[in-house]
């Protein structure tokens, strides 16, 4: 309890599915949180989720809606402490059946969108010495992935941008990690289909985990109790890449 005690935390993706459960354990861990979304849904779970959560809509694609967001949360809580890039969409398809859209859309969210979120909150964080960034990859970023190229493309490259980004900033405080999911059950799971059902019977665990199991690593990655880990790749799967 108390974990993230008085800390400012920024959440993408947090309408639905881990960012909202990242959002509802951080709060309850004592941290006020800003949930972004480019869903209208994001409204109603940040009133779901209590006073100590706040909705801003949010399309990480943008820079300008990046350089908003950053501001409005700094005007209205000071600083920010904790960074969730957890935005991401999932599109199947392999290297011979994936469009130049299909490819550009998916970089756009799953790898811009984490570029310019850190970025972005990095300068916010140097001024305080301190800070946790959290980017939400997968275990498409620990392995090949034959049926979605550009999705495994993009959570590689946030492992690459995750341990160039914590070298870069770990001289100001700044700790930055990534998550590596397996198959969890949040509404992207519909959208996984075949894939998921191809290697959920594979999982050394049994089961698919759900949104608050990744929710807990991540709050231990937010939180001073992960204080001296940083660039590394964090993996939260049932051993199915065991
Ligand atoms: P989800 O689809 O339930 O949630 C993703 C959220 O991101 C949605 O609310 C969506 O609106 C938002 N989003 C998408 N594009 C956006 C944009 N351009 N701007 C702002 N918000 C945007 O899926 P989830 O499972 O909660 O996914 C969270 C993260 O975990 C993603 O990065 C995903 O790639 C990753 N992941 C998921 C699984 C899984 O099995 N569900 C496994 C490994 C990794």
């Amino acid at each position: 309890m108390n974990r993230l005690d008085g800390k400012i935390a920024l959440v993408t993706g947090g309408a639905r599915g881990q960012g909202a459960a990242e959002a509802q354990l951080f709060a309850d861990a004592g941290a006020r949180v800003v949930i972004t979304d480019r869903l209208d849904e994001v409204d109603t779970t940040a009133e779901r989720l209590g006073d100590a959560v706040e909705a801003l809509r949010h399309d990480v694609t943008q820079e300008d809606d990046w350089a908003r967001v950053v501001e409005t949360v700094v005007a209205g809580h000071g600083r920010i402490d904790v960074l969730v890039n957890n935005a991401g969409i999932f599109r199947s398809g392999g290297l011979r059946d994936t469009s130049t859209d299909t490819w550009n859309e998916v970089v756009a969210v799953n790898q811009t969108g984490v570029f310019l979120g850190m970025r972005a909150v990095a300068p916010v964080m140097m001024r305080e010495g301190r800070g946790s960034i959290v980017n939400i990859s997968s275990i498409a970023g620990l392995r090949g992935v034959a049926v979605a190229h550009a999705y495994a493309a993009t959570k590689w490259a946030v492992r690459g941008m995750t341990r160039s980004a914590a070298a870069e900033l770990a001289p100001h405080g700044i700790r930055v990690c990534s998550v590596h999911p397996g198959i969890i059950d949040t509404p992207m799971l519909g959208e996984l289909g075949v894939v998921a059902d191809a290697v959920t019977t594979r999982i050394p665990l049994g089961r698919i985990a759900s949104a608050e199991e990744v929710a807990q690593l991540v709050l231990f990655l937010a939180s001073d109790d992960s204080a001296y880990c940083t660039g590394h790749e964090f993996v939260v799967d049932g051993a199915l890449t065991a």
